[in-house]
């Protein structure tokens, strides 16, 4: 059942149209991402289910409710944002507390739910230290403390880990998970991260220039991809441009090579142009009955730990390939030539 229903929702400022007929049904304890690049329009979706912008058009409900007259007051939701926001001079119990003191419930009440808080994003015991006496990770934690003790409806989160490095992010993002599970708390989170949006969410919207290009989940955004931004938006994509040879056949012509036994889109026909998609995962060194073979030189070859990230010249394009670290080897060398290996039915083709 709906519990956050968003109907044909549209933001302008002046003449920018910036969200464009937004669309999203999100279900109770669901947990969704807003996926997109800076300036797509993300952060005016979550401000307006919030209350702090005004729609220009179109409607939001919470159970069933319109809530777009409200005041953000009124909606009994919890907002955490990227930088820390903590109230510097007061407390992590008087932060945490804050928005039951302004909703008037007594000391003994408060006082039980930032315990209870404390405990659910581990920092008992933090309760009489101020802000700047904890580190970037534990300041979100508490920001998150804040936002759930009012026990809001729906959660918001507006990237709320990319003020922090890579380990506390990759840490905090899964305890974010863990908590809003446990609590069973609809939320939103915004990201331009799309390693983030896939591990964390149970559908992610990806959107561009102000509108939804696919809401799904991460595994059918990652891999049933709708339009050509969302396949090069989500995931590393190498992209070959070719023309169809024969449609019967499913063969593309691409630099001297005909590829064949190719997905191709139902309306393709001989001669137009298309565009082959590649994941890195898909293509590999050892070749596997009906595979196809790529050769090409090496351009570059990061060593990223426990995969080296190759690159490949072929048919004009930078094709990339993730290869396992093996410790007993050195690394391939740029400037040597490589045959890699690909299943036909793993390349997404598109028309141009
Ligand atoms: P980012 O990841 O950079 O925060 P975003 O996807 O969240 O990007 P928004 O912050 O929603 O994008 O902004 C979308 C567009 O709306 C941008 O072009 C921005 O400049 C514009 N915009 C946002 N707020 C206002 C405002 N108050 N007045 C005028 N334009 C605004």
């Amino acid at each position: 059942m709906t519990f956050l229903r968003i109907d044909h929702l549209e933001k302008s400022f002046g003449a920018n149209r910036v969200v464009k007929d937004f669309n999203l049904d999100v279900a109770q304890g669901e947990f969704i991402s807003l996926l997109g690049p800076s300036g797509c329009g993300k952060t005016t979706v979550l401000r307006m289910v919030a209350g702090f912008e005004t729609p220009t058009s179109g409607a939001i409900h919470i159970e069933g409710a319109d809530i777009v007259g409200q005041r953000p007051n009124q909606r009994n939701i919890g907002m955490v944002f990227q930088a820390y926001a903590l109230f510097p001079n007061m407390t992590v119990a008087q932060n945490v507390g804050f928005g039951l003191k302004i909703a008037g419930a007594g000391r003994a009440k408060t006082d039980a739910r930032v315990e209870e808080m404390l405990s659910t994003i581990g920092l008992e015991g933090y309760g009489g230290r101020y802000p700047f006496q904890l580190s970037g990770g534990q300041q979100q934690r508490v920001a998150l403390a804040r936002a759930l003790a009012v026990r809001p409806r729906v959660l918001l989160l507006d990237e709320p880990l990319s003020a922090l490095d890579a380990k506390i992010r990759t840490s905090l993002r899964a305890e974010i998970r863990q908590i809003q599970q446990r609590l069973g708390i609809t939320t939103i989170f915004v990201t331009h991260d799309q390693e983030e949006a896939l591990s964390i969410s149970d559908r992610v919207v990806v959107m561009n220039g102000g509108i939804a290009e696919q809401v799904g989940t991460p595994f059918d955004v990652y891999n049933h991809p709708a339009t050509a931004f969302v396949a090069s938006f989500v995931g590393t994509l190498s992209i070959l441009e070719g023309t169809v040879k024969s449609k019967a056949e499913g063969s593309v012509q691409i630099a001297g090579q005909t590829l064949t036994r190719l997905r191709l889109p139902d309306d393709a026909a001989g001669d137009d142009k298309v565009s082959l998609s590649l994941r890195p995962e898909s293509l590999r060194l050892d070749r596997r009955k009906g595979d196809l073979d790529l050769a090409g030189k090496i351009i570059a070859a990061d060593f990223l730990g426990s995969v080296i990230r190759i690159q490949f010249e072929y048919g004009g394009s930078r094709v990339s390939l993730d290869v396992f670290n093996d410790p007993t080897r050195p690394p391939p060398a740029v400037g040597g030539s490589l045959t890699v290996h690909v299943a036909p039915e793993t390349i997404l083709v598109m028309r141009r």
